[in-house]
């Protein structure tokens, strides 16, 4: 509950906004308050002389201050920043209140403000400003809201460089040369009407500029293909955890969770649905993020729970980006490998994306693990991790496995751009369209249109304006204080 005015807002006002900037129960809660009324909340609030020297006068600096409220009550000897417009991250009067942990303080802090008119940031809402004040491109913004969300350090290193404006700078390369194509193509319709455009000047031949297309549309293709590495960098590498029922699914799920997140039951057929979880592997290839999917046991039942619950299996794992297919090492000894054969062809034997995990080897003397290696073998699986979640073995050669699988996703080159987001590969698509339709255009009128149309799709990620409605949509999935 926030005690900020009732008042939602909107992006579109243009009112004072406050929120917390930090999570709740740390020893210090950063409060954000910012536009035309920041300066004069803050005045009023702060109440020692030479503090209330420094709201005058220092920007940018930060500074002790006694806050009060009207009726002169403590509320917190907190710091203060004061940012003056538009040198602050909204471009607006931004004041940051660095007070005490504690939702109470927190809360008076808030109430005081609402008195002065002061209301509840939405989602987003700071980085909002920014974009509409110039102080960050759409991308950029977007890039702060992936550096908050990012779980491992490649998503990290890949936020930081779009943040510097990476991906802004080869964005506004392209957007120029599309611009310099255009303009050509446009001087070539105010030149049609001479004879013989071609040869006064072959620059401006239609297929010559056609040609200078190319290049482009292949930087651009280039780009969008990144955006299957960048999914998986921003939001992990889909993993499903596939075998018969009791092969040790769960069990294993959980030693690499390092927590008990999946039900572990000596009952066939406990793991109804599939389990989402996140988790990021540190392994010396570097870290990964795996979006894990723990299924129900792969059988044929009768109960229609059961049978629902495969189904999803069946379906997690034609999805998944990687397989981990346990087979319990005992059991492949006592009764073979045929009833794992049949259900590994039901999922369509996918060998290039599974890694083979052989359980339960605490009971089993080398001897047999050989024996029961040599058993799986005629699955063709080229990699078999033996791993025991009992007594841990194997379980750091199988995150070692695991992450040099994810390579495939997480290697970039230096420096690199990779898109994350699903309306940044939209854009790109539709840009590729617009050039590829530009290929077929047998009027230089029609190809300077498709060249504009595909400047208009990269508009967003280049900063140009964007309508108000997909602004909204974009920032409503940010958090609050951001
Ligand atoms: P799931 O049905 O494939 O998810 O299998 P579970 O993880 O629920 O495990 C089935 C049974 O095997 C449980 O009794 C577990 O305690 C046991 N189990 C799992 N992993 C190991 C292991 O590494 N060693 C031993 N000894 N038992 C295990």
């Amino acid at each position: 509950m926030s005690p900020l005015s009732p008042n939602p807002g909107n992006y579109l006002s243009e009112d004072t906004i406050a929120a917390l900037a930090s999570a709740p129960g740390g020893a210090i809660t950063i409060l954000r308050i910012s536009g035309p009324q920041a300066f004069s909340a803050l005045r009023a609030l702060v109440k020692n002389k030479p503090s209330r020297d420094a709201v005058e006068a220092n920007d940018r600096v930060l500074f002790r201050a006694h806050l009060r409220d009207s009726a002169d009550l403590p509320l917190d000897e907190a710091l203060a920043a004061r940012f003056q417009a538009p040198r602050s991250f909204t471009g607006e009067d931004v004041v940051e209140l660095y007070l005490h942990g504690g939702a109470f303080i927190a809360f008076r802090v808030m109430e005081v403000l609402s008195e002065f008119g002061i209301r509840q940031a939405l989602p987003g809402e700071f980085s909002f400003r920014a974009v509409r004040n110039g102080k960050l491109t759409l991308a950029q913004a977007q890039s702060v809201a992936d550096l908050i969300a990012a779980t491992n350090d490649s998503a990290v290193r890949l936020a930081l460089e779009k943040l510097s404006g990476s991906q802004n700078r080869l964005l506004e390369k392209i957007a120029d040369d599309l611009r310099n194509v255009a303009v050509l193509a446009e001087a070539a319709i105010d030149f049609s009407d001479q004879e013989d455009v071609s040869s006064s000047s072959p620059s401006l031949s239609l297929e010559s500029l056609k040609k200078k297309l190319l290049p482009v549309l292949e930087t651009l293709k280039k780009l969008q293909s990144t955006y299957a590495r960048g999914l998986r960098i921003q939001g992990g590498v889909r993993a499903a955890f596939i075998g018969l029922p009791n092969a040790g699914k769960s069990s294993f799920f959980n030693a690499l969770l390092g927590e008990d997140r999946s039900i572990v039951s000596e009952l066939a057929g406990t793991t109804r649905d599939v389990v989402h979880e996140q988790m990021s592997l540190r392994g010396q290839r570097g870290t990964v993020t795996l979006r894990l999917e723990d299924t129900a046991g792969l059988r044929s039942p009768e109960h229609p729970v059961e049978k629902m619950g495969i189904e999803r299996t069946l379906r997690s794992a034609r999805d998944a980006d990687l397989i981990l297919l346990i087979v319990d090492g005992r059991s492949c000894l006592t009764h073979g490998i045929d009833s794992v054969q049949s259900q590994w062809r039901a999922i369509g034997s996918p060998k290039e994306k599974t890694v083979g995990i052989l359980s339960k080897i605490d009971r089993l003397s080398s001897t047999e693990r050989d024996l029961a290696r040599e058993t799986c073998s005629s699955l063709e699986i080229p990699t078999w991790i033996p791993v025991s979640s009992t007594t841990g073995e194997g379980v750091s050669t199988a995150v070692e496995k695991i992450t040099a699988f994810c390579d495939r996703w997480f290697n970039r080159d230096t420096e690199e751009v990779v898109l994350t987001r699903l309306d940044q590969e939209r854009a790109v698509a539709l840009a590729i369209d617009h050039l590829n339709q530009s290929k077929t255009a047998d009027y230089a009128d029609l190809f300077a249109a498709d060249i504009r149309h595909a400047l208009h799709a990269l508009a967003p990620m280049i900063g140009d304006t964007l309508p108000d409605d997909i602004l909204n949509e974009i920032f409503s999935t940010f958090c609050i204080g951001k």
